[in-house]
């Protein structure tokens, strides 16, 4: 393999330019991203960048040594459009063509947005200039702010917002945000620290239009409810999409992601999807550890040109919000139990185990993190990826 192109310059495409290299790939590698930005990590973009804790500089995956040790070739500010001849084209926005011998997909995902006219004070949160819009927003000073949506993105912002010192109302359209990922019990804590922080939580209702003159600012949320928040600042955190519209017409299946098999290779062995673009052995994942696991799975299939490592990593995801950190490793079924290991959930620290069959399928953490280290070990020590 003389060329290899990784489209997606940010956290999996980087694991894997890594990862070429360290796997002795020599040839000549090329990177290509859409954001003019080198990759930059973006869970604090959420978190400590929102409230002015964190610059911009401090969000670099790479500094400048390992930059010029990957000895890539970086095509930032470049939408790949399309991909051609079973793979071994890379066409650029602009009409250029890259042929190349592999394909590493990275193109991870891009927020929803509710329908209706553009209005000012509307935001979604994933890139860094996302984030540097809603600071700017932000530092008006208190406003009132609607976050739609009570995931872990919308809830970290809300809790931002907070220490920010506006006035945070979340909307969530279930009976309880986080409930598919946590379950009733557990879904119940976390949304209770929205309460502990002043921060309002509304459940159960949908949202039916954002209010604003079009072309103008957003000055409400109208619920399905029929209830009207008044709102100087929206953060719509609806979920994403996987970015795949560029392999339209390719042959690369697509479902909800890049359909490729347990070792992140696509039906074509020299072409292959990591991060949150990736549905890897029937699941796809949104999470930082897993973009960065898969990359070295997927490398080692690429070059050897067939799948001969899976990536069977227990799926782990944290998140920071109102100064607690949430942990949660495993796969979790709607048929487990919960049960409380150690500390309490009314003191926002402690350590639960989800169990079948005596089993332990996952482990939920608040604010207990070497303990939940140790559990989630335990769990792994039982998936590690298999190389045959
Ligand atoms: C605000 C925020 C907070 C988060 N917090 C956490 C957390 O606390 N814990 C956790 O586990 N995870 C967290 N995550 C998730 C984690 O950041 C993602 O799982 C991770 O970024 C996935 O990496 P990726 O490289 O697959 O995708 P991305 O980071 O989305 O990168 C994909 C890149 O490809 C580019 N691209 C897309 N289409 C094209 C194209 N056609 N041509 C060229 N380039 C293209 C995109 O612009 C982007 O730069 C958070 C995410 C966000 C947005």
């Amino acid at each position: 393999m003389r060329t290899v192109t990784v489209v997606g310059a940010s956290l999996a495409g980087l694991y894997a330019a890594r990862a070429l290299r360290s796997q002795g790939f020599q040839g000549r590698l090329v990177i290509v991203g859409d954001e003019h930005h080198r990759p930059y990590d973006r869970p604090p973009l959420s978190k400590d960048f929102l409230k002015g804790e964190t610059g911009q500089e401090q969000l670099a995956l790479a500094d400048a040594e390992e930059i010029a040790e990957l000895d890539a070739e970086w095509v930032l500010g470049t939408r790949a459009a399309g991909l051609d001849d079973e793979g071994r084209t890379v066409r650029l926005a602009g009409g250029r063509a890259l042929a190349t011998d592999g394909v590493v997909i990275a193109t991870g995902a891009t927020p929803r947005r509710l329908p209706g006219p553009e209005l000012s004070g509307v935001h979604t949160l994933r890139t860094l200039d996302d984030a540097q819009a809603l600071r700017a927003d932000l530092a008006g000073g208190p406003g009132r702010v609607v976050v739609i949506g009570g995931g872990f993105i919308g809830a970290e912002v809300a809790s931002s917002c907070a220490a920010l010192g506006h006035d945070v109302t979340v909307v969530e359209a279930a009976p309880l945000p986080l409930l598919p990922q946590l379950g009733e019990e557990m879904a119940g804590v976390c949304a209770a620290l929205h309460g502990d922080h002043g921060v309002a939580l509304v459940t159960g209702t949908g949202v039916a239009a954002l209010r604003g003159e079009p072309g103008g600012r957003v000055t409400g949320v109208e619920l399905a409810d029929g209830r009207l928040l008044p709102a100087d600042t929206v953060v719509v955190g609806i979920g994403v999409r996987p970015n795949t519209d560029w392999l339209a017409g390719s042959g690369i299946a697509v479902a909800d992601g890049v359909v490729c098999d347990a070792g992140c290779v696509t039906a074509l062995p020299h072409v292959v999807a990591v991060g949150d673009v990736a549905r890897a052995g029937g699941s796809r994942t949104e999470h930082w550890t897993s973009a960065t696991e898969q990359a070295a799975v997927a490398v080692h299939n690429l070059l050897a040109g067939a799948t001969l490592m899976a990536h069977r990593a227990v799926p782990y995801f944290w998140s920071d919000q109102y100064g607690v950190r949430i942990q949660f490793a495993g796969r979790r079924l709607p048929t487990d139990t919960v049960r409380i290991v150690e500390g309490s959930p009314e003191d926002r620290s402690f350590l639960a185990a989800y169990e079948r069959d005596g089993r332990t399928t996952a482990v939920l953490a608040l604010n207990r993190p070497r303990p939940f280290m140790k559990q989630r070990r335990e769990l792994m020590r039982a998936a590690q990826p298999v190389a045959s």
